[in-house]
């Protein structure tokens, strides 16, 4: 099950093992090296945290190369469908980072009928391997009107990884290696961003781990889908949910709300969450039903980052570091 869900395409194993150094020819004069002043190769990631990541990690050349972010339109990203566009760029790209969590699909025929087959190809949750978890389904929450797909329900693993800060020093170290291996020339410069990067990530872990270990509160209750498994894991919090975090239900039944206002009570909760883009309805019928003074908060799943937040200047780090100032508010 695990392998057929997370399975490395073929064409992954192929590319790791007779790594080829795409994009650069063995050329010394002048107009080579200008060349190489250009793109000189061209790296496709499909969430914002891998195009950020990319972008640490090359640091002063993300200039020379060309990096594509797909859902740089804000949309969802369960609700993504690549435009023939994507597609002809995934297809000649060098480097193609993607989740290969139940949002990602699509990818598998798209990597098949790639053009470039030297391309390499990260897929994040094969690095996580084992910690890559099964998507929890969490007393309270709403069951998923499911598609009927004629019997055994397959194992969903839960793809939202990008979420905790140790899961991200793994996969940028793995980035890290697959841009050395394309530019080898500059490895040292990149290895050096990757080490800045991950003391950056350290840095903001250490203080989650600090304001959580310090904080009487132990559990969140979110009035949304729930893609924070990873992070609450990281620091020992439990959680409660209105949908599992890949949700498509917009609607919540009276169990679930009246569950969640009751666990308002019992745990004398003062905040409800939800997530950003939430129209947050259900996180205030349940408030209403618990008929306790509580206030809303919103966490970032970093899952729907525009190219208007990325040219006011957001970050990965920036969106961890503006949820961890929400819970700082909380967390007293
Ligand atoms: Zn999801």
């Amino acid at each position: 099950m695990f392998s057929k869900k997370l399975g490395v395409t073929a064409l992954g194993f192929i590319i790791a093992a007779g790594m080829t150094g795409c994009g650069n020819t063995e050329n010394n004069d002048i107009s080579a090296a200008e060349n190489a002043d250009s793109k000189s190769f061209s790296i496709v990631c499909t969430i914002f945290p891998e195009y950020d990541w990319v972008r640490e990690i090359l640091g002063g050349r993300a200039e020379n190369a060309d990096i594509t972010y797909l859902l740089d339109k804000g949309i969802d990203l369960h609700s993504f469908q690549p435009t023939a566009d994507d597609i002809m760029k995934i297809s000649s790209c060098d480097m193609f980072v993607y989740v290969g969590g139940e949002s990602d699909e699509w990818v598998e025929d798209t990597l098949s009928d790639a053009s470039n087959k030297d391309m390499m190809v990260i897929n994040l949750m094969d690095i996580l391997g084992d910690a890559a978890k099964v998507e929890e389904f969490k007393e309270g929450m709403q069951e998923e009107d499911e598609e009927d797909d004629g019997g055994t329900e397959e194992t969903e693993y839960d793809e939202h990884i990008w979420l905790s800060l140790k899961n991200a020093e793994i996969l940028c170290t793995e980035i890290e290696k697959n841009i050395a291996a394309i530019d080898p020339e500059n490895s040292d410069e990149y290895k050096s961003n990757l080490e800045t990067y991950i003391s950056q990530l350290n840095e903001l872990d250490g203080d989650f781990r600090e304001l959580i270990d310090s904080s009487s509160v132990k559990t969140l209750i979110f009035g949304d889908r729930f893609p924070f498994r990873y992070f609450v894991d990281d620091y020992g919090l439990d959680y409660y949910a209105a949908f599992v975090g890949c949700s498509a239900e917009t609607e919540a039944s009276f169990e679930t709300i009246a569950f969640l206002a009751d666990k308002i009570k019992e745990l004398d909760c003062d905040t409800v969450f939800t997530l950003e883009n939430s129209d947050k309805s259900i996180a205030d019928t349940v408030i209403r039903t618990s008929g306790k003074y509580v206030k809303i908060a919103e966490l970032n799943s970093i899952q729907s980052v525009s190219k208007s937040d990325i040219d006011n200047g957001a970050t990965y780090l920036s969106l961890m570091r503006r949820n961890y100032d929400v819970l700082k508010d909380i967390m007293k």
